[in-house]
């Protein structure tokens, strides 16, 4: 079977995850159709970005998931904003950081509830004895 590496995701995918793109030298895209329909998708996505190591977790949400991970994985990359996550993720590496989807909502959902959602997520972690980098 042939197999592909996904531009967005980084994941090694077999070819069939690829659309077609008749133009490209292999004949298909290089973003796989999980991470495309991020792309498109407007429906908020209530997301963690999990350091496995430490057990301690960043909970945000975002219409635009696809968008929301490049940026994530960029500022692991390069220094990310959260001085914590920063430290972290020089110190663990930045494999040891996932992305964790806990809840989707339809695009028309009010912002109020999901950010009562999301405090109620963060205090489920607490409770699961995980430490979170956004308080
Ligand atoms: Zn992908």
């Amino acid at each position: 079977m042939k197999y592909k590496i996904c531009i967005t995701c980084k994941e090694k995918k077999s070819i069939k995850h690829f659309g077609i793109l008749s133009k490209s030298s292999d004949g298909h895209r290089s973003e796989c159709k999980e991470c495309r329909q991020d792309e498109t998708a407007t429906d908020w996505v209530v997301v963690g970005l999990e350091n496995e190591l430490k057990k301690k977790t960043f909970v945000t949400f975002t219409s635009r998931f696809g968008q929301h991970k490049r940026e994530q994985r960029s500022q692991l990359h390069n220094g990310h904003r959260n001085s914590n996550i920063k430290r972290d993720a020089a110190e663990d590496g930045i494999e040891a950081f996932k992305f964790k989807v806990y809840k989707t909502f339809p695009s028309n959902t009010h912002k109020s509830v999901i950010k009562k959602w999301v405090a109620d997520i963060k205090n489920q972690l607490k409770i699961e004895g995980k430490e979170l980098y956004n308080k």
